[in-house]
């Protein structure tokens, strides 16, 4: 399969005050195959949004790159920019803020075909009927305005949105966090659906574990800037190596009481440090059980430790 999305070595540092500086996204890779999910999970803060943002170039990177289709996205100028544009949408995670409320539905939809000048009219009109069709609204609602919409009916809009211009790659912004419980799994549902229609690829970014084994093919952990394990979903949940990743799943509540708790809960010590001064070594030092001396002085190395599967951990070096 290939290799939509690869991103390497990947920084985004902010400046604060006037000397901090804040290590939002900091030295991360992986890639993402065509037609799968990759889920980004951690706690907020972490970096997620952040990577997410600079991938699709609402940020530029402090270092490193992000190959879209075998290209550089923060290197694309003129056409090449504008399809890049078009190529990868995003799915915000407040469909209250993301939508304009002084803009009809049908204006918000197609408002990439207007900026892209893919349709007009009759023809401009047909599109946005038949988008809202797609997300499981109807003609209707075209010319009615986002207050009038509930949370979920909101999602879909800005899914709409996102799928007018035809792309093969979104970024999902924790898309259902800001929804009712019961609205949830109607979202992903629909996300799901469309992938295997439109055969999309998506980042999905969400720190609802549950919810992402669901939808995700693999899955990323980030803690403090970091990436720190990723690999197949199934794979992460049955034996997930990197001590950060084990305290996240064993706060999983089990949904069926009759099934005995496998994993012992691991309650974590301490909040998440400053990224804008992380502890010196492994990130995660001050709050892992399982931490060494050596993990106080040495970064731990991204490293493939089975095929597929990678951890930054000194216990797997
Ligand atoms: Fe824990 Fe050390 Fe592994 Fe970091 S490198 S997760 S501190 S064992
Ligand atoms: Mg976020």
């Amino acid at each position: 399969q290939d290799i939509i999305l690869e991103v390497r070595n990947l920084k985004k540092y902010f400046r604060v005050g006037r000397t901090g500086v804040l290590k939002a996204v900091d030295n991360v890779s992986f890639f993402i195959r065509r037609g799968e999910t990759l889920g980004l999970v951690g706690e907020s803060g972490c970096g997620k949004s952040t990577t997410g943002r600079t991938i699709i170039r609402l940020y530029d990177a402090t270092d490193g790159e992000v190959l879209f289709k075998g290209k550089n996205v923060h290197k694309l100028k003129g056409a090449e920019l504008k399809r890049f544009r078009r190529e990868m949408q995003m799915i915000f995670q407040d469909p209250y803020a993301s939508l304009n409320p002084r803009m009809t539905v049908a204006d918000i939809i197609a408002e990439g075909l207007d900026i892209h000048g893919l349709a007009s009219g009759k023809e401009r009109m047909e599109r946005v009927y038949e988008l809202l069709e797609t997300v499981g609204l109807n003609k209707e609602h075209a010319s009615r305005f986002p207050h009038e919409f509930s949370g979920g009916q909101r999602q879909r809009i800005g899914i709409a949105r996102a799928l007018a211009v035809e792309p093969d790659f979104i970024i999902a912004d924790e898309p259902i966090s800001a929804l009712d419980v019961s609205i949830q799994a109607q979202v992903v549902n629909l996300m799901k659906r469309l992938q295997r229609e439109k055969g999309l690829t998506y980042l999905f970014i969400a720190h609802d574990l549950a919810m992402v084994k669901y939808i995700s093919d693999r899955v990323g952990v980030m803690y403090l800037g970091t990436l720190v394990e990723l690999t197949e979903s199934e794979r992460l949940y049955e034996n997930p190596l990197h001590p950060y990743t084990e305290a996240l799943l064993s706060a999983i509540p089990i949904p069926d009481p009759r099934v005995e708790r496998t994993r012992e809960r691991i309650i974590l010590q301490g909040d998440v440090p400053s990224p804008i001064n992380p502890p010196s070594g492994c990130r995660f030092r001050t709050r892992c059980p399982k931490a060494k001396p050596i993990c106080a002085e040495l970064e731990p190395v991204w490293k493939e430790v089975e095929p597929g599967h990678w951890v930054a951990c000194h216990l797997y070096n």
